[in-house]
């Protein structure tokens, strides 16, 4: 087993490639409509000097992949992380055009990232990060262009700051340059629980062949964040059990339930891991219980090769972006585990920024529940369509994802003249 470790591949960006010669083998793509949807159109790296709180000035680093855009302007968040690399970036931008393609969204991928830890930043300094990167990429973003978003350690008021900088740059006011911004500026209802709630929809379309009963059904969710979080209330509140979930700290078990509002009452005054009468679990133990359902919520390549055999889960609902390797895509496979793959478990995020986004060019804003009711219908559609595609080329779910998506966005080079 050692020696499958060493030889996996992960790099996320050979990763992608990979994903999409299987999906595109399948379809008999043309080579060069292949060559052209492996790599990105543009990657830009940059540096700015931001001014810290002791009077220092320290060089940060990001970089904005815009993968493709043949079906419309790119689209995808910006990571803040001290991991962040170049290929990392590439990887997640060429994930999102296909995640756009499986919901039918009118965009292409593009995502950023600032290698930084916001821990370690004041607020300020926090703000003015935000403020220089997006200063150093107001170029090549715009709301007919590339629209960023927020990602793993962005928030809402991160969006905010950006939108604004953006806004003087050009002299006008942009809500639709970001999405995932605050209320106030033009984000929508709806967006913050999104990602969360759009991977339910997928789940229960998934159970729902097999006759089960959220009740008795238990969850182990890795990461608490904007997607883990949320997505542990939601499945609360329609009954399913949660028994483990974990952050950057480590995670708890309670094979009972654990009473999720405590646990979020616990992440936001101290540590998740105060929980009482929980047991103290390892990020890596938790992907390994004995639970029905297995979310991913933290980030990439956390199952490989090295402990696939070692799941348990009957379904995994990938709410983190590339959480399996395709090494472990096999295993799983093998065993009967059904995958729902990121690029469609987690398309409820993009699918809500679209609708921010609709609604930024319309100046016109939509109630709550018609943005849930909306994502509802784009979500079950597209798992839908996903689950029949799979069914009749006797594919997995990912595989069948992409194909519909690669079958997308080839058509519409096709129909610019590109190949
Ligand atoms: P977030 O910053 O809100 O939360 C990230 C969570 O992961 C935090 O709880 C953090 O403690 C935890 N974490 C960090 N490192 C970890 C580790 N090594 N082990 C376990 N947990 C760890 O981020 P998010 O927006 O929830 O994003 C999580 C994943 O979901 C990412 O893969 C992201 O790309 C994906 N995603 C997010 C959105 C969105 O709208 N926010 C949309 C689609 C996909």
């Amino acid at each position: 087993m050692q020696k499958t470790v060493e030889k996996e591949n992960l790099n996320p960006y050979e990763i992608v490639q990979k994903q999409i010669d299987t999906a595109a083998a399948l379809l008999r793509l043309p080579s060069h409509a292949v060559e052209i949807l492996k790599r990105p159109k543009r990657v830009l790296a940059v540096s700015f000097p931001v001014k810290m709180d002791d009077g220092s000035v320290r060089v940060f680093e990001g970089f904005r992949s815009q993968h493709n855009d043949a079906v419309g302007p790119t689209k995808g968040g910006i990571r803040f992380h001290p991991d962040v690399t170049m290929d990392e970036v590439k990887a997640l931008s060429m994930w999102m055009s296909f995640k756009c393609g499986v919901v039918g969204l009118p965009y292409g991928g593009g995502k950023g990232g600032v290698i930084c830890d916001p821990h370690e930043l004041s607020a300020g300094e926090l703000e003015r990060v935000s403020r220089g990167f997006m200063e150093a990429i107001a170029d090549i973003v715009g709301p007919d262009t590339d629209i960023p978003a927020p990602d793993v350690y962005t928030t809402p008021q991160i969006m905010g700051w950006m939108m604004d900088t953006y806004s003087r740059l050009k002299g006008a006011y942009s809500p639709g340059v970001i999405t995932g911004k605050p209320l106030a500026v033009g984000g929508s209802k709806g967006r913050n629980e999104a990602t969360a709630r759009g991977c339910v929809f997928t789940i229960l379309e998934a159970l729902k062949d097999s006759g089960r009963k959220p009740a008795e059904t238990t969850v182990a969710i890795q990461g608490y964040g904007n997607a883990g979080r949320i997505a542990a209330r939601l499945l609360t509140e329609l009954g399913f059990r949660i028994v483990a979930v974990s952050d950057s700290r480590g995670g708890i078990y309670h094979g009972a339930g654990l009473n999720i509002p405590k646990v979020g009452q616990l992440k936001d005054t101290s540590t998740i891991l105060d929980y009482p009468g929980a047991t103290a679990i390892s990020n890596e133990q938790l992907l390994e219980l004995e639970v029905d359902i297995l979310i991913p919520a933290a980030l990439e390549n956390v199952i490989t090769a090295a402990n696939a055999d070692r799941v348990r889960a009957k379904w995994i609902a990938e709410a983190a972006n590339g959480p399996t390797t395709p090494d472990a895509d096999a295993i799983l496979r093998e065993k009967g585990v059904v995958v729902i793959p990121d690029i469609l478990a987690n398309a409820g995020g993009v699918t809500v920024s679209y609708f921010e986004w609709v609604q930024n060019l319309m100046h016109y804003y939509w109630s709550e529940q018609e943005v849930n009711e909306k994502l509802q219908t784009a979500m079950v559609n597209a798992y839908r369509s996903v689950a029949e595609l799979a069914e009749k080329y006797k594919v997995d779910l990912r595989t069948g994802a992409y194909m519909i998506s690669l079958l997308r966005i080839k058509e519409a080079m096709e129909a610019r003249g590109w190949i």
